[in-house]
């Protein structure tokens, strides 16, 4: 069986083999036999950190090489391709070698006669399977972690897109890591992500995509070995704008917030709350910015493009499919809410208002270039607003108020804040989601962690019976 990713335009571009349940088999034999005789702590994290120093080296020194597969395959603007998804994967790699000799227990107060310490043991074979908005930085987001942490990966790229994927899988050998440490297994979620999720040898799994299919990894797990399940899953983040924000800056960051990657952000700031006595101003602003960032639509692969296609006809027609429920609901489409241009998945920036909180756009993520807009009083109110949602991946607030500030990032029910910011990210800082946004956490040393299991040992240095 043949899988053939599809430029953003609709243009076939190769024809890839689509693995299938024994690739899996095999995939995790081999990882289990790496694990045994040339992986795991049989090899010092401060090795493990090189090899991964030399696979960012190796995917840096090909930086234009993956902007381009990046680009032709997800239809993100070159330079973003560039800059954002391969060269925060090289700084994210370089981050995860550094903390691969910095996994450590504790050692436990006892007394004299008794000695008591914590390991962080790795699991053996992790599972890991990545959706088609950001490959390349997700692969690396699975497979650095858990490598550092002494781990050996089975990896599944989204059939849409695994081109990167197969080209870092090249770099991957050449970096030097033993056979079977890292395997990547192309396919469809429906195979060998259903495969992978029910393996028997794998005792933990690291999955990125939608909620509906977290689901079935988490039914997956309870139905085969209990493994663990780490899921960064789906939001509809708010970003709630109060009167006394700066702004020209609050609009720039929530058009940033919102339009980045056309959309298709998990992140994305996609219910902008806006108090009532900044309304026209801010809208006005905000309506600036997105003609601006409309402006630069076109060609993926011109230097000056901001805003490219969505990654698919699916997505495309799910997006159009929304902004059709907003207009049926009675919203106003205030800009935007179009195809742009004859040829492509292109849709154009679009914002939302006189929306109210029963209408779909608002309760469902939407994934593409669409800000709906929702009109509140009070602080009290727009928390309540705000968390009356089951996603809770993100969130962002712009106030001069200092103490509001910290109130109304506490009070918000997600696993990152932004105040007067938005997609801003730290590889120090933990990422994950609350609620149906997930389970676990990148990021961090959490984030590692999550790719280790704790032992306790107590030893005996004295104690008769
Ligand atoms: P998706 O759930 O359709 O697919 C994700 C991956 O799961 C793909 O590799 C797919 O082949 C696989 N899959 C599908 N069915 C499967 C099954 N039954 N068993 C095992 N694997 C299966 O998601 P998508 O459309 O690729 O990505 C978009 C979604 O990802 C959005 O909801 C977005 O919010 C989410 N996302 C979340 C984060 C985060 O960090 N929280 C980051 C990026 C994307």
């Amino acid at each position: 069986m043949f899988m053939m990713p599809l430029t953003a335009t609709g243009k076939k571009i190769v024809t890839v083999p689509a693995g299938t349940a024994k690739d899996v088999d095999i995939a995790v034999d081999a990882a289990r036999k790496a694990f045994r005789e040339s992986w795991g702590l049989k090899v010092p994290g401060s090795e493990r950190g090189k090899l991964l120093n030399k696979l960012a080296d190796l995917i840096e020194a090909n930086v234009d090489e993956f902007a381009a597969l990046e680009t032709l395959n997800v239809g993100k603007p070159f330079s973003m391709s560039k800059n954002m998804d391969v060269g925060f994967s090289v700084i994210a790699l370089r981050y995860f070698a550094s903390q691969a000799d910095k996994v450590k227990g504790e050692t436990i107060e006892s007394s004299e006669q008794k000695f008591t310490y914590t390991r962080r043991e790795p699991y053996g074979v992790v599972g890991g399977i990545t959706p088609w908005n950001g490959p390349l930085l997700m692969l690396i987001c699975k497979i650095g972690p858990a490598v550092a942490a002494g781990n050996v990966v089975v990896l599944k790229p989204s059939e849409f897109t695994p081109l990167t994927s197969l080209k870092a899988a090249g770099l991957i050998n050449e970096a030097g890591f033993p056979p079977g440490v890292i395997n990547i297994v192309n396919g469809l979620g429906s195979t060998v992500g259903h495969a992978l999720s029910y393996h028997p040898d794998i005792w933990r799994i690291s999955f990125t995509g939608s909620t509906l299919t977290g689901r079935k990894i988490q039914e997956a797990s309870a139905k085969s070995n209990l493994k663990v399940v780490t899921l960064e899953l789906g939001g509809k983040s708010p970003n709630i704008i109060f009167d006394d924000c700066d702004v020209a800056q609050t609009a720039k960051w929530a058009a940033r917030g919102v339009y980045f990657n056309m959309g298709q952000a998990c992140i994305a700031g996609s219910r902008i709350f806006v108090q009532e006595g900044i309304y026209d101003k801010f809208l006005a602003a905000f309506q600036e910015e997105t003609k601006a960032w409309s402006q630069h639509t076109g060609d993926p692969f011109d230097l000056n493009t901001q805003h490219g296609p969505q990654v698919s006809q699916i997505q495309f027609d799910r997006v159009m499919g929304y902004i059709d429920s907003a207009k049926k609901d009675g919203a106003t489409i205030l800009t935007g809410g179009k195809r742009h241009g004859n040829e492509g998945y292109f849709i154009q920036p679009t914002i939302i208002t006189d929306t109210r909180p029963d209408m779909k756009i608002i309760k469902e993520e939407i994934f593409g270039p669409v800000a709906s807009i929702i009109k509140f009083k009070t602080e009290e109110e727009v928390i309540e607003m705000a968390n009356n949602t089951t996603y809770g991946l993100a969130c962002g607030l712009f106030t001069q108020n200092g103490a509001r500030a910290t109130r109304v990032a506490h009070a918000l029910e997600a696993g990152t804040a932004w105040v007067n910011c938005y997609t801003m990210f730290d590889l120090n800082a933990p990422f994950g989601g609350y609620k149906q946004s997930g389970i676990g956490r990148e990021f961090g040393s959490e984030g590692i962690y999550e790719y280790t299991q704790l032992k306790s040992v107590h030893v005996n240095l004295g104690i008769q019976i």
